[in-house]
């Protein structure tokens, strides 16, 4: 009977060790089964459904290192240093699934140590086991043609075929509202979201991608780029893995250059910057074999963990210190573009030629792995922003935009909700300028090159309108998606759109005469009207053009015509 014990003990033993490093990864149901089992059998390990997909299954997030119940672990994650790993946003790159499961097969089996030698206590670290649901379910061995395994894998396009890496500010689909709810429950002070990259070909298995250091805080750019990540990348190194930023090109090549990139708030990273979490996203190589794949994911989360549970004073007094840093702002910077400023660094690639390809009879491009070479190439890390406005002290939105409410409301945003008709003196914003994509992005016909008037008015407030001081936590998110022209705002994404159309028009015959009359009553309108016409021919020959020149500039035209719902008081 002992034998028996034994050599079912060995068996699991054995199993737990190998089945998430070879060439497959677990299907949904498969992984959350297993992780329902880890979950019964030890007590600082829980599942939560944390709510629910567009798929209609549940998002779960497993916690090691948790309390008794969901209420004492959250509490815990929000007072104690805590890791938040997303899996599987992109279900076609299910590396992280993988070396999250070895990692927590490996916690078990060192007896679940909650402390280390010296005595620093593990953080809270918490795992969405695989975030795009209807994507897991979607799975074949086709979708990534350029990807060395796993034999089957998940979908990019969840169940309303949205990237949910590009769906973290506008939130159509409801697993964004279930990330909002695991992000704020949990307050994660470092953030890792695990991809698989496409592109060039190189030699490293492992790239990552950090936050972009123009729009971070003092303290989380000297903890990220001078303690974290070169702690990481020696760390790794003696391990025999090259750490590598990712390699984002700016032409062909890596040797045409390597740009750093720009994590936008729509991201994933780049929306748990906003909140000042120190964020990762983990890019393996496509070409590199998954259990190769996998294993430098794992050493990568390992040795985040470890870092974390070394610094975890620093991260807080840093975090702290950050979000205390973009409280005293007074001016917002956004709309970053890349610098030429040209940097170098070391790069391990393989030479590139261009050969004539017989399939389409064109020069093509070829990576030669038997020439690979360790050389310097040009590096672009710097960002500069083409944006920049005073930071208000309040935004005041008006109580007929739920939708945008209810995502400030999810990302745990402090208002004031207005309770009686009264007016106040504000800013508002008038588009005067935009362009739209011609075909739809994520599901919007996204605005960009947004041109805006700030403009001073008495403004009545109706009951119910929110009153929302900037100076909190929230603070970047709310300036990221409030200011008409920045990248990720709240009017790019198309939520103001019905502003943007004028409801009243007029009938010229009748307009005619009041036309006169409003001319004889403006003379500085006059004169503006006979310049116009004197230099402007199609104008002088345009009845429509000059009457509603002029009925633009009366009365009767419409004050609501793109002006944005969203107002401002200094
Ligand atoms: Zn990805």
């Amino acid at each position: 009977m002992r034998f028996a014990c034994l050599i079912v003990g060995l068996f699991t033993f054995f199993q737990c060790q190998c089945q998430w490093r070879e060439n497959t990864s677990p299907s949904y149901l498969e992984l959350i089964g297993y992780l329902q089992k880890i979950d019964k059998e030890h007590k600082e390990i829980k599942l939560f459904n944390m709510g629910n997909s567009d798929f209609g299954l549940p998002i779960y997030l497993l916690v090691i290192n948790a309390e008794k119940d969901s209420l004492k672990t959250f509490q815990k994650a929000r007072k104690s240093t805590t890791i938040l790993i997303n899996n599987a946003i992109h279900p076609g790159e299910p590396d992280g699934i993988n070396a999250s499961l070895i990692w927590i097969d490996e916690w078990i089996r060192q007896g679940k140590p909650n402390k280390t030698k010296n005595g620093e206590s593990l953080p809270v670290i918490a795992f969405i086991p695989a975030y795009n649901i209807g994507g897991m379910m979607n799975r074949s061995s086709t979708s990534r043609a350029n990807q060395n395994g796993p034999e089957e894998y998940g979908f990019r396009g969840n169940a309303r075929n949205l990237d949910l890496n590009r769906d973290f500010i506008k939130m159509d689909s409801e697993n964004a509202f279930t990330f909002a709810r695991i992000f704020h429950s949990l307050d994660p002070d470092v953030f890792v979201d695990n991809h698989v990259s496409n592109g060039a070909d190189y030699q490293y298995t492992l790239t990552y991608i950090s936050s972009m250091k123009e729009r971070m805080s003092p303290a989380l750019q000297q903890l990220t780029y001078s303690n974290c990540i070169p702690n990481l990348t020696k760390n790794l190194a003696s391990k025999g893995i090259d750490l590598f930023p990712y390699v984002e090109l700016k032409n062909q090549t890596p040797e045409g250059g390597i740009v750093a990139f720009n994590d936008l708030p729509r991201y994933a990273m780049g929306y748990s910057s906003l909140f000042h979490a120190l964020s990762f996203t983990v890019e393996t190589h496509m070409l590199k074999p998954f259990p190769e794949r996998v294993e430098a994911t794992y050493q990568f989360l390992d040795e985040l963990i470890s870092w974390t549970t070394n610094h975890s004073l620093e991260i807080e007094s840093s975090r702290s210190e950050a979000i205390q840093w973009s409280m005293n702002q007074k001016e917002f910077r956004y709309n970053y573009t890349l610098s030429d400023d040209e940097d170098s660094i070391l790069f391990k690639g393989f030479e590139s030629t261009n050969p004539i390809d017989s399939t389409t009879g064109l020069k093509r491009l070829f990576y030669d792995r038997s020439k690979s070479y360790f050389k310097k190439v040009p590096y672009y890390q710097t960002h500069v922003s083409k944006s920049e406005v005073k930071i208000p002290s309040y935004f005041i939105i008006g109580s007929q935009e739920k939708e945008v409410i209810e995502r400030l409301k999810m990302n745990q945003v402090m208002y004031q909700t207005i309770t009686k008709d009264s007016t106040v003196e504000v800013n508002r914003y008038r588009i005067e300028k935009f362009k739209s994509l011609d075909k739809p992005y994520e599901g919007h016909f996204k605005h960009h090159s947004v041109q805006f008037e700030k403009f001073k008015v008495t403004q009545s407030l109706k009951k119910g309108d929110i009153l929302i001081p900037t100076k909190q936590k929230a603070m970047f998110y709310l300036l990221s998606t409030l200011i008409p022209d920045a990248e990720d705002s709240y009017f790019s994404w198309n939520f103001f759109d019905s502003y943007l159309q004028q409801k009243e028009y007029f009938s010229s015959y009748v307009f005619i005469d009041q036309a006169k009359f409003i001319l004889e009553n403006n003379p500085k309108l006059k004169v503006e009207f006979d310049k116009r016409k004197n230099e402007n021919e199609q104008f002088r020959n345009s009845e429509w053009e000059q009457l509603y020149f002029i009925y633009k500039n009366s009365e009767f035209f419409e004050k609501s015509f793109m002006i944005l719902p969203v107002y401002s008081i200094d």
